[in-house]
């Protein structure tokens, strides 16, 4: 059994406590707005292009003849870093592009690249035990992400209960979107959930995910019911779920999952991740507004804290 991981980042420290290990595993059922991953989104491996780095077909070109599909194709022209004259870009026509990688390996700049690794529970454990004297000395553990890691559950059940067996702690970061019986069976091995709350109307919550949240909202009760762990996180998007009327409704839900809920982070829109749509010829994400200012970031904190939460800024 293998699990499809699109990035595996250490000494991370955002993605629940101490130093940790982040494992993002590849493939979401959510459409969010804003998605700043979305190489994250689609199960398969996937061909990347990341356009900068091209030196052009002039002078290499070893793409073009490499694609047995013929969806590599001459781009646009942009102007020579060094030197006179212009140089000419590839495109990918993914509609002939089944991303086999073949243009990526002999890609020498590293232009094109495939983004999905398959590894097994004991190829992911070696590279988690390798940090674990930080976990150790700093209260960390692993974090599994996502995508929707809740996706991939037999792989996941297996990861948890490796680290599990080797003493390490455990963080699932997840939207809530999946069946109960999956978070059932890996609760015993998750020591703490890093559950997002989009928004509480349900039509509104489809509008920005492309899925309703009653099984989120009900799959968070049945956590807390259960014993289970949770810090809270909240997206904040302009013009979507940062009125007052929208943190009193989450604030509320959350108060109402009680001692379960350790912390709410508040996660204030931004627009970094853009570029990773181009890489794959999509477009980007459709919020059309400014990332929320401090002075209203802080207004929501206060507001949550005001219902007696514990919350913190991203
Ligand atoms: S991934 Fe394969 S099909 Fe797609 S552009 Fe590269 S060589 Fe062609
Ligand atoms: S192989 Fe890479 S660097 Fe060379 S032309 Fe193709 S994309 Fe550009």
């Amino acid at each position: 059994m293998k699990g499809k991981f699109y990035d595996i980042q250490g000494f991370s420290v955002h993605d629940g406590p101490g130093i940790r290990l982040t494992l993002f595993l590849k493939g979401c059922p959510l459409r969010c707005l804003w998605c700043h991953s979305p190489e994250s989104q689609a199960f398969p491996t996937q061909l990347n292009r990341m356009e900068v780095k091209c030196t052009g077909t002039e002078t290499c070109g070893r793409c073009l003849p490499a694609c047995p599909t013929g969806a590599v194709k001459p781009g646009r022209k942009k102007k020579a870093l060094a030197g006179e004259g212009e140089i000419t870009l590839v495109r990918v026509d993914r509609t002939l592009c089944n991303d086999c990688g073949k243009c990526a390996e002999v890609c020498p700049s590293k232009a094109l690249y495939l983004c999905g690794t398959d590894l097994s529970v004991d190829e992911a454990m070696e590279k988690v035990r390798r940090d674990k004297p930080f976990y150790d000395s700093s209260g960390g553990g692993v974090t599994v992400s996502g995508g929707e890691c809740l996706c991939q559950p037999d792989f996941l059940l297996a990861l948890l209960t490796a680290c599990k067996a080797e003493g390490i702690h455990t963080a699932v970061d997840t939207t809530g979107y999946a069946d109960w019986s999956v978070i059932e069976r890996i609760l015993p091995y998750t020591d703490l959930f890093l559950y997002d709350l989009k928004h509480m109307d349900s039509a509104k919550h489809a509008r920005g995910t492309g899925v309703p949240n009653e099984r989120i909202l009900e799959n968070a009760r049945k956590i807390a019911a259960a014993g289970g762990k949770m810090q809270i996180r909240i997206p904040v998007i302009p013009m979507y779920n940062d009125s007052t009327e929208d943190f009193d409704a989450a604030g509320r839900f959350i108060s109402d999952l009680g001692a379960a809920v350790e912390m709410t982070q508040l996660l204030p829109y931004h627009s970094l991740g853009a570029i990773k749509w181009e890489r794959l010829d999509r477009e980007g994400p459709r919020v059309e507004a400014a990332p929320p200012t401090d002075q209203l970031i802080q207004a929501r904190k206060s507001q949550l804290e005001a219902l007696g939460l514990c919350v913190t800024i991203h």
